[in-house]
């Protein structure tokens, strides 16, 4: 699927340094007063918050053509599918991760999941049903043939997909900033029906309220197990308020920490209970409280397991009859190994046929369209090969780091991290190569770089809280950018019951200066974003 041309070096519209300024002033004052927010950095956040940011955002939205966002959202009930599939494939995961050698012993945390979950499957699974709240994420790709623009792939999320709430929560502030001022008329694009609709929270709300109605406990409560000191509490809470309002389901939060103490496994059943406080409990009678559903915004990242404690309370979750979101396999799915693997000939194929309409309206054809070359390190036959014919001949060392030294300007280098920060790329790759032990090298893939549209550029807006200097106003600067697309799918499946899924759960635009490789807005490389379809 590709995109007749339209010229992104005409965005964003100049604006005068007056309008800049009231565009802002709207911008943030609607951000700060409905919830687009986060909390202010600080080493230990109070457990009552007196004050609160505005997330990073951008003062206008960013141009997607209408037929690459819409094909985004068809695809995402096969994603869906195939991760639920793919998740429900022990085999395949085994031999992904390496049952002998591989990515579970050359990537420790890795390694670690997978190994607790194999032992618990060995006991035997009394919850056969999982949730994935998913994110499929993607940039506009310009290095095609016949020089028209199409959608690509980065990844999948499968684990604590964040910032539906708050992306939603920035179209709207869009939308508003375009029925307050016209954007001064200065674009003909910037028009209400080129903003498309963004209902997130309650699409992701309906698939966790959905695991909660499948557990059969009405009187139960989700768990949201999240990460100390968390800042991006707002884009939890919204989905917490929309599942009491709307579902009447109530919501406990505890880090593993708390968790380590608090839960209990019931020896027969293993129902998952928390002991609380009942001072702290959030209903003011219950001191014992009956999960459903554990869904995790922690648990992504080594730094939440800083001791073999975290891990033992991951496992007894794990374990409980309670439905999590996501299971370990289901986490391990959304590993880059899996990417990759699904990449070789043949794979995807196992899991989505191209002519299945009983699935889906799109086919495993469809996805690969979506996909960057990809390969192992240890690839003795990478898809993608280098011009010069010495390299391609050459035998002392597997030819998938061969070839990823040769192409590392075209190339971004992955191993099975999430949450940003951990790839290496174009010229980093040769060095980095040298210091990589052998063993190590099949947990890591390369990845072909997408080369989104030169030239687009956006106004980023940053609180001033965060940056030195501002005392608390804010600081709106003009970039040059690159977005990412994100699409929300929910997927509710076990092996008895197959896979219900919904696809059309929402977007999310993430919008980085082209100087950063990385676009986590966590980590403050980033603003939030939304579309305007060209
Ligand atoms: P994480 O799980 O840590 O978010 P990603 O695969 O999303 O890992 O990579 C992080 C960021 O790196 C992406 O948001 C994107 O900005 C950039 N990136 C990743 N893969 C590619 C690629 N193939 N081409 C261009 N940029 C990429
Ligand atoms: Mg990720
Ligand atoms: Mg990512």
């Amino acid at each position: 699927m590709a995109s007749a041309a339209f010229d992104y070096s005409q965005w964003p519209p100049s604006l005068t340094d007056d309008q800049i300024g009231a565009l802002t002033q709207h911008a943030t004052t609607y951000a700060l007063s409905h919830g687009l927010t986060y909390l202010p950095p600080s080493a230990t956040q109070p457990p009552s918050p007196s004050s609160v940011i505005h997330a990073p955002i951008s003062l206008l939205p960013s141009p997607i053509p209408r037929s690459l966002f819409e094909r985004a959202q068809q695809l995402q009930s096969s994603y869906n599918i195939l991760y639920a599939r793919v998740a429900m494939d022990d085999d395949f995961l085994d031999k992904v991760m390496g049952a002998v050698e591989g990515v579970g012993k050359a990537d420790e945390f890795v390694g670690t999941l997978w190994r607790g979950w194999k032992a618990i499957r060995d006991a035997g699974i009394v919850q056969p049903l999982h949730l994935g709240l998913f994110r499929s994420d993607y940039l506009l790709h310009t290095g095609g043939e016949d020089g028209t623009i199409s959608l690509k792939q980065v990844e999948f999320n499968t684990i604590s997909s964040s910032f539906g709430p708050l992306s939603e929560r920035a179209a709207a502030m869009h939308r508003y900033l375009h029925a307050l001022t016209n954007y001064y008329g200065v674009l003909p694009w910037l028009k209400s029906e080129n903003f498309p609709l963004n209902d997130t929270t309650a699409r992701l709300a309906e698939g966790l309220a959905e695991a909660h109605k499948a557990y059969g406990v009405p009187s139960a409560y989700i768990l949201f197990v999240v990460q100390p000191n968390e800042r991006n509490v707002f884009d939890q809470r919204w989905l917490e308020y929309e599942l009491l309002e709307k579902h009447s389901i109530r919501v406990v939060r505890q880090t593993f920490e708390e968790l380590a103490s608090s839960a209990t496994l019931d020896a027969d059943t293993r129902i998952l209970r928390l002991a609380i406080v009942p001072a702290l409990s959030p209903s003011w009678s219950e001191s014992s409280l009956e999960i459903s559903t554990v869904y995790f915004r922690a648990g992504y990242v080594p730094s939440d397991y800083p001791t073999t404690t975290h891990y033992a309370t991951r496992f007894t979750l794990e374990r409980s009859r309670a439905i999590k979101c996501p299971t370990i396999p289901l986490q391990l799915a959304g590993g880059k190994k899996v990417q990759e693997f699904l990449s070789r000939p043949g794979v995807v194929e196992q899991f989505i046929r191209d002519t299945d309409a009983r699935d889906t309206v799109t086919g495993a054809k469809d996805l690969r369209e979506t996909w960057m070359s990809m390969w192992s390190l240890d690839d003795p036959n990478p898809p993608v090969a280098p011009a010069d014919h010495a390299i391609r001949q050459c035998t002392d060392e597997p030819r998938g780091a061969t070839y990823a030294r040769a192409l590392a300007d075209s190339l971004v280098l992955k191993p099975q991290r999430e949450g940003g920060g951990n790839n290496v790329y174009k010229q980093d790759i040769p060095p980095f190569l040298e210091t990589l032990p052998m063993q190590d090298r099949e947990a890591w893939i390369a990845m072909q770089l997408i080369l989104p549209p030169q030239g687009v550029g956006s106004y980023l807006i940053r609180a001033g809280g965060s940056t030195p200097g501002l005392n608390g106003g804010n600081k709106t600067v003009r970039s040059e950018t690159v977005s990412e697309l994100g699409i929300f799918g929910w997927a509710l499946f076990s092996r008895e019951t197959g896979v219900r899924e919904r696809g059309d759960a929402g977007w999310l635009v993430r919008t980085k200066g082209v100087e950063s490789n990385e676009g986590g807005v966590a980590a403050g490389f980033s603003v939030l974003d939304s579309v305007v379809l060209v």
